[in-house]
């Protein structure tokens, strides 16, 4: 059974002090996770984590993942100043950006991260820097369909990102031309991943082409960027990754691949998001109203502007009514949010305990891509975001949105004097 990383009674007295709906981060399971994360790698002296900025772009949540020895993966000029902000620097920051306008890449220049090149046109842009930053990483595309064990991941031929592999070979003489010193490859080739061999297989097929390119270039490589992907268990019947397996079933493709040819001392990066975050958010809600039709809803206060998840994709959220977690699971509800769109469903036909007008309810594993995604549409703000801090304590890390923030970007007076 999954279970809220807090219980009712915590959640009586946060929601007693910030109302409904927020997102709520664990940052004990956060630290947990990070120091994991670092073990499975810790064979290999040079690993490090760039988490995904996009996946929970908040600056207390960065600053702890900081504090766990990770860097940060931008792919725009706001998450690049975020960064910043934070107080990542240099080679702390990856710049992972597809479509990129100069500006971007501009800045990522002056903080001097490590720029990971989309396309083959990107080469043009450093002619337009005042120099050639020494390391630089290369995405890789390789088309077709990536499979492991004959089961297809994904459709790279279909992804816009990444150079294909005889542009990888131009783009290294290129840019070894232009003075560039040290290089690394990266590769993003499926997403939200349950199985303990994507890492592996990504890694043995990145660790070929690093040595194909070492051996027709004679650049020097030091690092290979395994990106995200790594997956969550959403649904309470799957069953998480063991990180310690992904990490040994790389190290096997190391010592397979790069140390008979010399190339022991790559590091390994990771840009994950959703593995990093994911499982240590929840989304808070209070059911406001019920509805009797031809089905039984449930209407909170949050919606899909909160968490797109569902409505985007048809994700599977898991949820808890707080305190009620023992009761019969006898109700058949779908748990919605008040958007004018019929998309904007928590769930559809989930079996849950009877809810009353009031109860709190907890929309599981919104730590990563949840707030991050969320938009104003109709109208709706943008909650607050709230730390759990590891001595039980409830901070405020981001206030709600109020409709001041909404009518910012417009000259707009308004008549009635109601607000
Ligand atoms: C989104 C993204 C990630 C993180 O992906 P997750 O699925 O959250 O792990 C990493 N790198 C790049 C370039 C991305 O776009």
């Amino acid at each position: 059974m999954k279970k809220p990383f807090v219980t009712a009674q915590k959640l009586q007295q946060i929601t007693a002090e910030f109302p409904t709906p927020f997102h709520l981060y664990d940052e004990k399971g956060i630290r947990a996770n990070a120091r994991r994360l670092r073990q499975a790698f810790a064979w290999n002296p040079g690993f490090k984590e760039y988490f995904a900025v996009k996946a929970t772009p908040n600056p207390v949540i960065l600053q702890i993942l900081q504090e766990e020895g990770c860097g940060v993966d931008c792919a725009t000029l706001t998450e690049l100043m975020l960064a910043d902000a934070v107080g990542f620097a240099g080679e702390e920051i990856m710049f992972s950006a597809n479509m990129t306008p100069f500006e971007d890449f501009s800045l990522a220049y002056e903080l001097g991260a490590i720029i990971n090149l989309d396309d083959i046109t990107d080469l043009e842009y450093f002619s337009r820097l005042p120099a050639v930053p020494k390391k630089v990483c290369l995405r890789y595309n390789p088309g077709g369909d990536f499979r492991i064990s004959n089961e297809i991941m994904d459709t790279p031929a279909e992804a816009k990102y990444g150079l294909t592999r005889p542009q990888l070979t131009e783009a290294v003489r290129k840019l070894l031309e232009m003075g560039v010193e040290e290089f690394g490859i990266h590769a993003f080739l499926a997403s939200n991943t349950l199985t303990e061999q994507y890492y592996p297989a990504l890694a043995k097929l990145l660790f070929s082409v690093v040595a194909e390119l070492a051996e027709e270039t004679g650049a020097n490589f030091t690092f290979v960027n395994l990106s995200g992907g790594i997956g969550i268990p959403y649904r309470p019947e799957e069953k998480p990754v063991d990180i310690m397996v992904v990490g040994e079933g790389v190290r096997k493709a190391f010592e397979e691949v790069l140390t008979p040819v010399g190339l022991g001392h790559i590091a390994i990066f990771a840009e994950l998001g959703r593995y990093m975050l994911g499982p240590y958010g929840h989304l808070i809600a209070t059911a406001i109203r019920e509805k009797r039709i031809h089905k039984d809803y449930i209407g909170l206060d949050a919606c899909a502007a909160n968490l797109m998840r569902p409505a985007m994709y048809g994700a599977y959220h898991h949820i808890t009514v707080a305190g009620k977690e023992e009761n019969p699971h006898d109700h058949k509800y779908d748990v919605t949010g008040g958007l004018c769109e019929n998309n904007d469903k928590f769930a559809v036909d989930r079996m849950l305990p009877k809810i009353e007008i009031g109860d709190i309810v907890v929309i599981h594993d919104t730590g990563a891509h949840g707030f991050s995604m969320g938009y104003n549409y109709n109208g709706k703000l943008r909650s607050a975001e709230i730390l759990l801090r590891e001595d039980g304590s409830a901070q405020l890390i981001r206030r709600a949105e109020t409709p001041q923030d909404y009518f910012a970007t417009l000259n707009l007076p308004l008549k009635s004097g109601l607000a």
